[in-house]
């Protein structure tokens, strides 16, 4: 079910437990800002997660509150990611969803990663 992102942030949200280690996750790559895995339900061939280390619950308090650091060192290892995974030739999607409107399911950030297939034009 669709969260709404204005709630306050939840620690026993699913990748609050997965960033303990309270759940196990096919890591793909972590620092100090983030952590990436694979999508337990992947709608491409590559279907990774990012998701910043701080509570955050969304796009929306993330930008608002994370320090400039922390959005550095997030968007930096979404980056990172992609280019370990060999897909910037030849291309990739990034997607936020956020609250309901957004579909967003989980209510701590995170950012989709889809590549290894042609994805068309935008999907709604
Ligand atoms: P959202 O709709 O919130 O943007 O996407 C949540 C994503 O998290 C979905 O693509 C869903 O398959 C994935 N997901 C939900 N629970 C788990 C889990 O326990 N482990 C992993 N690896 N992915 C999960």
């Amino acid at each position: 079910m669709a969260i709404d992102a204005t709630l306050p942030y939840d620690p026993g949200n699913i990748f609050a437990k997965i960033l303990r280690g309270e759940i196990p996750c096919k890591r793909v790559y972590e620092d100090e800002w983030a952590l990436a895995f694979h999508d337990i339900a992947p709608q491409a061939p590559v279907h990774v997660l990012v998701i910043p280390k701080g509570e955050y619950v969304a796009w929306d308090d993330f930008s608002a509150r994370a320090s400039a650091e922390e959005i550095a060192g997030f968007v930096r290892a979404v980056g990172h990611v992609a280019r370990e995974l060999g897909l910037v030739e030849p291309g990739y999607r990034l997607l936020a969803n956020l609250g309901g409107d957004g579909g967003q399911e989980v209510p701590h950030l995170h950012v989709h990663l889809f590549g290894g297939r042609p994805l068309g034009r935008m999907i709604s």
